[in-house]
């Protein structure tokens, strides 16, 4: 997508080697009709997948998320976060690092929300090492359902995360591909 690209070069600074802030994009501030943009985008890339439920994790995907939804016209699931273990019968809970906090949180999807019966698109903002999607994968997998794919706003492709998921053959549809944050520049993959 050029307009996202655009933008993440406009409103986009680069941390460290490792890290992009996008948070007048994605994290804190959000543009309504970029984000459905970007809904419509992968609604479009999945609209063959019989997709019955959309799936993301608290907070930042929220909103992308919900655009691709409100597209396919199904619902929205967001895995809520925890602080601490809670074994709960009613829920799936899975334990996965956070890339940018550097802790580890729990996270969990009631089973009333998910089942065997659904065939689910999985959401995200950003992908580095691809705990955050492991993590709501085997979540899915520990329901029985069924994962069509996953649909990344934006994918650091120096870090594994896509790469590796791919590799487990599940489809990864990213907007745009980072391949270096180096010397404080952006280089985006063709
Ligand atoms: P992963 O689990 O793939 O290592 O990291 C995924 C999550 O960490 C994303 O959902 C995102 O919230 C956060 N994250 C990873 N890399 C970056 C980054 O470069 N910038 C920002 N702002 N968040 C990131």
């Amino acid at each position: 997508m050029e307009q996202l690209k655009q933008r993440i070069l406009q409103e986009g600074s680069v941390v460290n080697d490792q890290v992009l802030k996008v948070d007048a994009l994605l994290n804190h501030q959000v543009d309504p009709q970029l984000i459905m943009e970007m809904g419509r985008e992968f609604a479009r890339r999945f609209r063959e997948e019989r997709i019955t439920k959309v799936l993301t994790v608290e907070s930042s995907g929220i909103s992308i998320a919900f655009a691709a939804a409100f597209e396919l016209g199904v619902p929205l699931v967001f895995a809520r976060r925890r602080k601490s273990v809670t074994t709960d019968n009613d829920a799936y809970c899975e334990r996965v690092p956070s890339f940018t906090k550097g802790i580890v949180t729990d996270i969990m999807v009631s089973k009333r929300f998910l089942s065997s019966e659904d065939r689910v698109l999985f959401i995200d903002d950003i992908i580095a090492n691809g705990d955050a999607a492991r993590g709501l994968i085997r979540i899915v997998e520990t329901a029985g359902a069924e994962l069509a794919g996953m649909g990344v706003v934006l994918e650091k492709t120096f870090q594994a995360g896509g790469r590796t998921i791919r590799e487990q053959g599940i489809r990864v549809e990213t907007l745009v591909k980072i391949s270096s944050l180096a010397g404080n520049r952006i280089v985006f993959e063709e």
